[in-house]
């Protein structure tokens, strides 16, 4: 019954999902195929030490089946570092261990729960064979070094978007977040270099969707320009309610709904909710008192530091209300508002950072439909901002690829 509900949603026959029409979220939630576009990945994911189906981390196959969250990609994210010889050597082999990762969990660890998606209509077989459907983006596209010979490798392993750019500018483009620290001057291509131009036209011969998230406006314009097809924001929140670099201002959401593609309005608290001074203040005292640096993984603090931490943000957050569902759908509302119901769709960068009240791990998923039905957002509306919309853009990503 289940697999023919999702059928059925499939094709778009909504109507024959009964409770659907009535708006009931839970049969809404059930009938809609659930598409997350960020979910990162640890460096010891599907090993010993971390087991996809129930390790104690957000995403796990465990938490996406009792969420209903049906699919997602999992990230082959590798931070920016110095340019040199070196360090592509290390981002390859650093990249290559999570693709080997997100395989070992499709084909040898769990190939009976969830599948590999190689193309966007691979998504909903999977639905239908009742598993669960992963696919793969890398963030940060520092990791096909200074040629373009690695994206084609990354293809074959199943890379079907690539984040330009992370935080600190890269031989691509320009960073939204340069880092002073790596020698980043503010600007330094002015946008997508000439390289960075030469990358998406591969990736459009290839078929893998480009995405903006990370890049700065320059980067994000360009990039839109350049594409031959639709390009994504595959975890971003609106510039205009937050004020925040990883956010997209109304003239970058515009160009992106006239170039056909998605904003996957992300669960990241400190985007959705943007904090003052004060707070950060207080956050990094807090952290120096705990010998913490840079971005905590509460996951990965000892049992004693976990609690001391986890108390020192509950202070925090009740001076300052963090971000939850309602926040993430009032920039899904102001996206859809602005660009259209077409172009708007939904991350969470669990495992990343992401995560707020509500949606906090995969098996909170079905807050977010609530959340949204009670919008006013119907069955049709849902499913396309769930998953229609991203996997439209990726068809048209393979139609581009196929017409080159
Ligand atoms: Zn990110």
């Amino acid at each position: 019954m289940r697999s023919m509900l999702r059928l059925w949603a499939l094709t778009g026959v909504l109507a024959a999902c009964t409770g659907c029409g009535s708006g009931d979220p839970e049969a809404i939630h059930r009938s809609t195929l659930t598409l997350d576009t960020h979910v990162d990945i640890d460096p010891e994911y599907a090993t010993p030490a971390q087991d996809p189906l129930n390790a104690d981390i957000q995403v796990n196959l465990e938490k996406m089946t009792a969420g209903g969250l049906d699919a997602a990609f999992f990230i082959v994210y590798v931070g920016q570092t110095e340019r040199t010889p070196v360090n592509y050597a290390r981002a390859q082999a650093d990249a290559l261990a999570k693709f080997d990762a997100i395989h070992r969990k499709t084909e040898s660890l769990y190939p009976d729960r969830i599948g590999l998606a190689y193309r966007a209509d691979d998504i909903g077989h999977l639905i239908e064979e009742s598993k669960l459907a992963a696919a793969i983006g890398i963030e940060n596209g520092y990791v096909i070094g200074t040629g373009l010979g690695l994206l084609d490798s990354y293809y074959e392993l199943g890379a079907r978007y690539m984040t330009l750019v992370h935080n600190g500018h890269n031989d691509i483009a320009d960073s939204a977040s340069p880092r002073e620290g790596l020698g980043d001057a503010p600007v330094e291509h002015d946008g997508v270099s000439e390289f960075g131009a030469a990358v998406i036209r591969r990736m459009n011969e290839l078929g893998i969707m480009v995405d903006i998230s990370h890049g700065s406006k320059q980067t994000a314009l360009d990039a839109i320009e350049l594409s031959a097809a639709p390009v994504i924001a595959s975890h971003s929140g609106v510039r205009a309610l937050g004020d925040h670099v990883r956010n997209l201002d109304d003239e970058t959401l515009l160009a992106l709904r006239d170039n056909g593609g998605v904003v996957q309005i992300v669960a990241f608290d400190l985007y959705l909710n943007v904090r003052p001074p004060e707070y950060f203040e207080a956050r990094n005292a807090l952290r120096d008192s705990l010998g913490l640096e840079g971005f905590v993984e509460p996951t990965r603090l000892d049992e004693p530091t976990r609690t001391e931490y986890l108390a020192g943000i509950a202070e925090l957050d009740a001076r300052w209300a963090p971000a939850d569902v309602s926040s993430l759908v009032d920039h899904i509302d102001y996206a859809v508002e602005l660009i259209g119901i077409d172009h708007v769709g939904i991350s969470s960068d669990f495992g990343g950072g992401g995560g707020i009240v509500g949606w906090s791990d995969a098996a909170d998923t079905a807050n977010v439909t609530a959340e949204l039905v009670s919008r006013g957002y119907d069955a049709e509306a849902i499913e396309k901002i769930w998953s229609g919309n991203l996997l439209r853009v990726w068809r048209e990503v393979e139609a581009v690829a196929e017409r080159l």
